[in-house]
């Protein structure tokens, strides 16, 4: 029951004058249409990187079964190469979207929607 009238405690609000009307909430720090671009980012970097790997464990096969040591070199390196590659973008690309869907933690207030830090 503590716990509960912790989280039934509010702020006063500063931009409406409310009082006890600010309540822990998350919000996003970018308007929805970027948070859309963000997952479009986040998805395919996600797919990228188990593609990666995919690639990876084939090229690793390409070399074991290769008949030609030269030829299975090859594919080594050119695999792990386009893995490594791939892998890279794909980070890149997951961590722009991630930062675009970010959310932090706030007090917000219910009535007039204004929001401060709760860290
Ligand atoms: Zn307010």
């Amino acid at each position: 029951m503590t716990h509960q009238h912790t989280l039934n405690q509010g702020l006063n609000c500063q931009a409406c004058g409310g009082e006890k009307t600010m309540k822990p909430a998350k919000v996003s720090k970018m308007s929805p249409v970027v948070q859309v671009i963000g997952w479009l980012l986040t998805i395919p970097s996600i797919l990228g990187i188990l593609f990666s790997g995919f690639i990876f464990l084939s090229s690793l096969l390409a070399t074991g079964t290769a008949e030609d040591p030269s030829v299975g070199g090859a594919a080594l390196v050119a695999g792990t190469g386009t893995a490594v590659c791939t892998a890279i973008s794909s980070l890149i690309g997951g961590l722009l979207g991630y930062i675009l869907i970010m959310k932090k933690k706030v007090w917000k207030c219910n009535q007039c929607g204004y929001h401060i830090d709760r860290d």
